[in-house]
């Protein structure tokens, strides 16, 4: 039997709940007059101004270091920027035919993947194939927990496609090697559960964790399904998200690569999700009464406000339209409520206090590198103090200052290797200079020797010639 059994296993820490929307069935967005398909400043492009492209076609080359990107429609390419290649839509949506290769191993699929421009869905957008890359997993975790309280794109997807979401679990399997499988499904998404629950085979365990903010980070999603702490690496893990393992069904079964994807749009309490081809600008998908407020793409709690001339790329999975503006921040009062919503259990409060100066010793022994900038602080705070914003600058600054103390350590590194060799320049010249002296000295004292010799031969010699005119002149005399 398999093991449907829905059940939280570990207790959250922290958190919010807060009350899902209720939404419809996933519609079709219509496809857009222009497409602007996001691309790698690193990315070789492929296409050029003027070229007749088909819908799924690639338009820039893959490495393995950046996946493919490719024609959302089919049409022609009217410009090319370092980040976009824009495609007027002859609306046709005439099909590229992409082959797939047999698959025998890890390296097959990554190479698939790299090809079908396969990133990771929930928002980080990491290549799948650098993911495959990165270790022999033992647990493939799927996380069907929304990322945010107000996407609901993944429970949309389990509800309409949970055999096709399910028969791309069974390809990350296969394709990471991992020994087991858990699915980790917030406990209010019912529906989704079913449906899950319905086409679920005996390998797959499907674990309910609570509708409590953030249960969908990786981390915490981790603890829930299996009390296990730490990063998924040391726990030999690897995570996809379950539009990921659609998308990985869609370019094995379907030899379609990620041309659109699953955006959530929130205006107050309605919620519409849309298929939407990437490279859609934002506009487009709104209602001319939408069109006035402001955006935040990425969801409620981490969020970030785009104009509605943004496009949407593979990381959006929620646009969330803003009307109430932020009121302005009062100060810290210690109340506590950050501490208590904390799913690190981390104190927030302390943090800030810190994080203005901000003081690094401080708040590396506070543990701000754990934080994972979820914002439930944000949303309990009553002086509205945007810690979670305050949090990350603190982080780069932090990262600055490493950087910056890391490049000096490595000037002064350089600067002694430099005064050592120096050194041993001068000590091995004055070495050479000594033993030069030496020569010298010994070459003079042979020199003083040997003219000495030549002085005593000429003496001799001298002697000789004296004596011999001496006995030449006595003979002389004689005769
Ligand atoms: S919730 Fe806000 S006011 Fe209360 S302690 Fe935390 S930072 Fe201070
Ligand atoms: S943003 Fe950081 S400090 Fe605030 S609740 Fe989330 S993890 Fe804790």
């Amino acid at each position: 039997m398999p093991d449907t059994q829905a059940h939280q296993q570990h207790s959250v820490r922290g958190g919010l709940y807060i009350d899902p929307l209720p939404f419809g069935e996933i519609e079709v967005a219509p496809l857009p007059a222009i497409a602007h398909i996001p691309v790698d400043a690193k990315s070789e492009i492929s296409v050029s101004v003027g070229d007749t492209v088909l819908t799924g076609q690639p338009v820039t080359t893959c490495n393995d270091q950046i996946v493919a990107n490719h024609a959302s429609v089919s049409g022609r390419v009217i410009s090319i920027t370092q980040n976009t290649v824009s495609i007027q839509s002859d609306q046709l949506d005439t099909p590229y035919l992409c082959k797939v290769q047999s698959l025998h191993n890890k390296n097959d699929y990554q190479q698939l993947f790299r090809s079908m421009g396969l990133v990771g869905l929930g928002g980080a957008a990491f290549p799948v194939d650098k993911k495959l890359n990165s270790l022999e997993p033992t647990t493939l975790l799927i996380n069907a927990a929304e990322c945010d309280p107000a996407i609901y794109c993944d429970e949309a997807l389990m509800q309409e496609r949970s055999a096709k979401v399910i028969q791309g679990i069974e390809i990350a399997i296969v394709a990471s090697g991992a020994k087991k499988c858990i699915i980790g499904i917030e406990d209010n998404k019912s529906k989704a559960l079913e449906q899950m629950k319905a086409h679920l085979p005996d390998h797959m365990k499907l674990i309910c964790v609570p509708a409590i903010y953030p249960s969908g980070a990786e981390k915490t999603l981790l603890r829930l399904c299996t009390g296990k702490t730490g990063a998924l690496k040391e726990n030999d893990t690897i995570c996809f998200n379950v539009a990921t393992c659609y998308a990985m069904y869609q370019a094995v079964s379907k030899s379609r690569p990620l041309i659109s994807r699953i955006v959530t749009i929130v205006e107050n309490a309605r919620v519409r999700n849309l298929e939407v081809r990437i490279g859609t600008p934002v506009k487009e998908l709104l209602t001319p009464l939408e069109r006035s407020t402001s955006v935040v793409c990425g969801g409620r709690m981490m969020g970030r406000v785009v104009t509605q001339d943004h496009c949407v790329d593979k990381r959006t999975n929620s646009i969330l339209l803003h009307t109430d503006n932020h009121p302005a921040a009062t100060p810290c009062i210690r109340c506590g409520a950050c501490e208590e919503v904390c799913p690190e259990s981390l104190l927030p409060q302390h943090l800030y206090w810190h994080a203005t100066t901000p003081d690094t010793a401080k708040l590396q022994e506070l543990k701000l590198d754990q934080c994972i900038e979820c914002g439930c602080c944000d949303a309990v705070c009553p002086s509205h103090i945007p810690l979670a914003g305050l949090f990350n600058s603190a982080k780069r600054t932090i990262e600055k200052e490493e950087t910056e103390q890391h490049k000096a350590a490595l000037a002064k590194y350089r600067y002694e290797k430099h005064l050592a060799r120096q050194s041993e320049k001068t000590v091995r010249q004055r070495k050479q200079l000594d033993s030069k002296t030496e020569i010298l000295k010994t070459t003079n004292a042979d020199n003083e020797a040997k003219k000495a010799l030549i002085a005593k031969a000429l003496q001799r010699k001298k002697n000789k010639r004296a004596v011999e005119t001496d006995k030449k002149s006595d003979r002389d005399s004689t005769l």
